[in-house]
């Protein structure tokens, strides 16, 4: 590869691309519209359609596309090609201004939950240029948001920027009564650590339930799991090394920051983070980088598997979402500062934080909800389905003493004394300590760790960042009124601190014993499954909370709900129809004829010798007989249980019937199966194992 700052971006239309093409007015209104969101006029999008079409042709592309994310979870689009009639009767490449801003994708078959009946099915794309376009194999992609004529977001950039907008709005409130008059403009941003499995190709091809589901739905285990910890960032086979390698060129030139690259916990499994950036940009981004992985994959010989939980028995991936309020001024203000107006200032945004996931604990569950998640959070996994957040203890200690109005137990021991002192240094957080706790402070930024490997972090952080703006709202309705600046500051510290301290937690999360003093002590949630967190989607507080903020309409909120726990019915079906398919055509073959050749063995030798007992195969053949009858009888009562499943009406019912029937009913199937594998001879078994799949690579 050539030197990599030159190939960097190469595929982006970004800033320094536009200031060289755009005629020097143009780009510094364009620079204001990305800036300040100030509105597009037709004239500034000709210029600029003009100027990325040039662009696009000279590094080979012939179509565009607007690239939006519907509520499906990936991202869509619909190819046009820049060829136009001439007046000469040939072509010439062109785009329009209209063609950047607005397009029409025929959407009918996306979700909408009911906004938008099929009859007019025409919702519309509207280009987002805060996200730059970028060129993917031979397309030119613009970021788009995808609404409805009515306006309601059909997808999930729309609430997401809406979001963006709500705490930049409650957020420079606060920053005026901190006499911070220079800020003009306060954004969030994220760093997502994204996991993942590689595995063979070949391998994968043979097995139904990863090419279905994702996952594997069937699979005893291997003698040798993750329990020796000698995968966790060990030196990475020449396989994977080559598709990190051309993972990372493939990502630099879309202008991707691939930064740290290791292997996971379980075998098989590795893990990408990518440098922070503005929230709207890292979800855009992340997509993208999903996108991406799958097909360097396949180039070589691999396939990656993002599902939350693709093998049982090891570790499933998930998503460490970093995220962090900053201003366009340069300050993190999620950093502890030097100064004691920066601390109280800091201290503030903290308790912002502490009380949007107090109060919203189910929000922010709720949005990581999904069949695959489900495996891993209230499932003896890592994190736990309960929210909570680790400080440190030096952070504790620190609200301790404000709440007590005691001396803080640090160097000097004296009372803290907000706006007069400055904060001790707390030392930068090491990873490894808290690795347990779904929502970290990590001395800078918190790391919400619930988010699921395949799941676009879009979800997570508008929940975030609406409950937080509503924390800086009533903050900023309290501090705006006070005669006192910092005793009311004081006070309002305080009396958050006493409101919200259950959330913090700074023990082992997974110990069953803080489950327990979780939800029974301090009342805190614990939504296991996704039908479970699912309904609170739609309690008075959340719907008040979204609607004053700004980020959702009750229409689109209802919608989401119905689709969201559409989504999870339609992936469990899938999977426990597969699931009767391999049970029927390839296990129950398999079994049968192991057990009728062990059975023929038995006929033989008695021929030879009357006397010979043949232990083995008639203890063989008996076991698996019974094991055949349990797969048969769970096979039929599976398939009965999704006939049930199909006739009921209501979505709430059948994600319902999923969680209490369906899922039970697969595990039993699969037990039974899995069973079966152990004493099965290799020679027979239908499929590669999970030993073939986690160390065939
Ligand atoms: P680790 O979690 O392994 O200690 P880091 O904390 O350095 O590593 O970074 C993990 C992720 O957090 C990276 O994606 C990084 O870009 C991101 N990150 C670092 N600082 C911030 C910040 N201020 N806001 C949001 N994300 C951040
Ligand atoms: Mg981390």
């Amino acid at each position: 590869m050539s030197c990599i700052p030159e190939v960097f971006a190469s595929k982006v239309f970004d800033d320094k691309m536009m200031r060289s093409r755009l005629p020097k007015d143009a780009y510094q209104s364009l620079h204001r519209t990305i800036e300040e969101g100030s509105p597009l006029n037709q004239e500034l999008a000709n210029a600029v359609a003009s100027a990325m079409c040039a662009w696009a042709v000279e590094n080979g592309a012939t179509h565009f596309t607007h690239w939006f994310q519907p509520l499906t979870g990936i991202t869509a689009e619909k190819h046009d090609s820049f060829v136009n009639p001439a007046p000469d009767g040939r072509a010439i490449m062109e785009f329009s201004g209209k063609e950047l801003i607005q397009g029409e994708p025929d959407a009918s078959s996306f979700p909408s939950g009911g906004l938008r009946a099929t009859f007019e099915a025409r919702g519309y794309t509207a280009w987002d240029p805060t996200s730059y376009a970028f060129i993917k194999e031979k397309t030119l992609c613009i970021p788009t948001a995808f609404c409805s004529y009515g306006g309601e977001a059909l997808d999930k950039k729309t609430p997401l920027l809406r979001s963006m907008e709500a705490i930049n709005r409650q957020s420079l409130r606060i920053l005026k009564l901190f006499g911070n008059e220079s800020v003009k403009r306060v954004t969030t941003n994220v760093g997502p650590e994204q996991e993942y499995f590689l595995v063979d190709r070949e391998m994968y091809l043979k097995r139904k339930d990863l090419r279905y589901s994702g996952r594997t739905l069937f699979g005893a285990k291997p003698p040798k799991g993750q329990e020796l910890d000698d995968h966790y960032f060990g030196s990475i086979k020449p396989r994977v090394q080559a598709f990190m390698e051309e993972l990372n060129e493939e990502l630099w030139k879309l202008g991707i920051y691939a930064k740290t690259e290791h292997n996971e916990v379980a075998p098989a499994q590795h893990e990408l983070a990518v440098i922070y950036t503005t929230t709207n940009v890292a979800t855009d981004k992340n997509q993208l980088t999903m996108e991406v992985m799958k097909k360097v994959a396949r180039r070589h010989g691999l396939v990656c598997l993002l599902h939350e939980k693709p093998f049982a028995g090891v570790n499933g991936s998930g998503k460490h979402n970093n995220w962090s309020i900053s201003t366009d001024t340069g300050i993190n203000l999620l950093s502890p500062g030097e100064t004691p107006h920066e601390n109280a200032q800091f201290l503030l945004f903290l308790m912002a934080v502490i009380q949007a996931v107090d109060d919203y604990q189910d929000l922010l569950r709720l949005s990581v909800a999904s069949a695959g998640n489900d495996h891993r959070l209230g499932a003896n996994e890592a994190p736990p389905a309960v929210i909570s957040i680790f400080l440190g203890d030096e952070l504790t200690a620190v609200l301790d003493a404000i709440e007590k109005d005691a001396p803080y137990a640090g160097a000097e021991k004296k009372q803290l004394k907000l706006g007069v002192d400055v904060l001790p240094k707390f030392p930068r957080d090491s990873t490894d300590r808290n690795r347990t706790s779904p929502f970290a402070f990590t001395g800078n930024k918190f790391e919400f760790r619930m988010v699921g490997s395949s799941d676009s972090i879009a979800c997570p952080n508008m929940m975030l960042n609406a409950a937080v703006a509503d924390a800086l709202m009533q903050f900023a309705d309290v501090l705006e009124k006070a005669d006192d600046f910092n005793s009311c500051l004081h006070d309002l510290i305080k009396n958050t601190i006493i409101a919200h301290k259950r959330i913090i937690f700074n023990g082992n999360g997974y110990d069953d014993a803080w489950i327990k003093e979780a939800t029974e002590k301090r009342g805190l949630l614990n939504l296991r499954t996704t039908p479970d967190a699912l309904q609170k989607l739609l309690d008075e507080k959340n719907i008040k909370m979204l609607l004053g903020q700004g980020v959702f309409a009750e229409c689109e909120l209802r919608s989401r709900y119905e689709i969201q726990l559409e989504n999870y019915v339609r992936t469990v079906r899938i999977e426990a129809l597969t699931m009767t398919d391999m049970a029927r055509r390839e296990i129950q073959p398999a079994v049968m004829a192991f057990s009728a050749d062990a059975a023929k063995g038995i006929t033989a030798k008695k021929a030879i010798d009357q006397s010979v007992a043949c232990k083995y195969e008639m203890k063989l053949v008996k076991r698996l007989g019974v094991l055949s009858d349990c797969i048969d009888t769970a096979t039929d009562e599976l398939e009965e249980a999704v006939t049930v499943l199909d006739s009921l009406e209501n979505v709430t019912f059948q994600a319902l019937h999923i969680r209490d029937i369906i899922i039970p009913k697969m595990a039993e199937l699969r037990a039974a199966c899995d069973e079966a594998e152990t004493l099965t001879a290799s020679s027979y078994w239908p499929f590669p194992t999970y030993g073939d799949l986690l160390f065939g690579v």
